[in-house]
């Protein structure tokens, strides 16, 4: 029998996920915790490692896809005041894990800062994205980063400098337990043609993503830079392709959206389908790039 007695003023049982994350689907968590300060996180982590308890850090849970059984473990949220504080001292930001993207790109566009509305449109947060160095065509939030400061499994807050990390496609090294801010260096830009691109980017991307729906955001990664998971989806002719309430977007063929009465049951016995129809068809094998909880 696990045990977070110690915290028991923040730790909850069978906290509900779902409201938690862009999908709205899936099981509670055992355990789930938002902690206040770096120490109770610390605790925390210590906490359930003493016990074998499996932890999860959860931000804007924009990419994540929770099973219908629960985590079996405990899932920290870093919401408070101390994750989500913006610093901006000339062309450099710096930025708490917890700070959603679409406030640190109005910040630093209102400053006069160009750079991270390459972003527009992705619904996470700072920390979330630089795990899985989120982006699209025009760039990806590595392209900014100087400096990532996170907690390791000892505990003890380190910085990583931008030649220590290694950013790649939809994925980075910073596999530490818990990233806590990171440091961007931007270029001087008049604000306005800024927000004139946020703006250009982001009906774009509403024009092509199926916004206002139950999604994570794309299932799969692109199997390689020219040759798209959604274009391979949609050649295989399963836009609108169904299982139970999950459903292939006939918007952007790589995204899956959760109708009403959808599992997650649903959602990955529809990604197995997609995977083996593109896999016939077309020879690749796709990979997933949603976290599965
Ligand atoms: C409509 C829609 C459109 C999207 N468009 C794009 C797009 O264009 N490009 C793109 O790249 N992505 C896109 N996504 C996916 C998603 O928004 C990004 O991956 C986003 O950056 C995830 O951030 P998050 O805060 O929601 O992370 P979460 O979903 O909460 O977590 C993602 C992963 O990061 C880990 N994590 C989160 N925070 C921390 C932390 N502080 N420390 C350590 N680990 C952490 C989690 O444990 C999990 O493994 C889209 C999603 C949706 C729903």
């Amino acid at each position: 029998m696990h045990s977070f007695d110690d915290f028991r003023a923040i730790v909850k049982a069978d906290e509900p996920l779902a409201p938690l994350t862009w999908f709205r689907l899936g099981g509670p968590a055992a355990f789930f915790a938002r902690p206040g300060t770096v120490e109770e996180l610390v605790g925390l982590l210590n906490r359930a490692r003493e016990q074998g308890v499996p932890t999860r850090i959860l931000s804007g849970g924009s990419n994540i896809l929770v099973r219908d059984e629960g985590f079996p473990g405990l899932v920290i949220q870093l919401e408070s005041p101390l994750f989500a504080d913006v610093k901006i001292e000339g062309t450099h930001v710096e930025a708490g894990a917890a700070v959603p993207l679409t406030a640190l790109i109005s910040q630093t566009a209102r400053a006069g800062l160009a750079g991270l509305e390459v972003l527009t449109g992705i619904p996470g947060t700072v920390g979330g994205s630089l795990r899985g160095n989120s982006g699209g065509r025009q760039g990806a939030i590595g392209n900014f980063v100087v400096r990532a400061t996170v907690l390791d499994s000892a505990g003890k807050i380190q910085v990583r400098e931008r030649d220590e990390i290694a950013f790649g496609y939809r994925s980075s090294d910073l596999d530490e337990p818990v990233i806590l801010s990171a440091e961007f260096e931007l270029e001087p830009e008049d604000p306005e043609s800024v927000v004139r691109r946020m703006r250009r980017i982001w009906i774009i991307k509403k024009e092509n993503q199926p916004y206002g729906h139950q999604s994570s955001g794309c299932i799969f990664k692109n199997p390689t830079p020219e040759i798209s998971a959604g274009a391979l989806i949609e050649q295989a002719g399963l836009k609108g392709l169904r299982v139970g309430g999950a459903e292939v977007s006939d918007r952007h063929a790589n995204f899956i959206v959760a109708q009403s009465g959808a599992k997650s049951a649903d959602v990955l016995a529809l990604i197995e389908q997609i995977r083996s129809k593109v896999a016939a068809q077309s020879g690749y094998e796709l990979n997933l790039q949603i976290n599965l909880w």
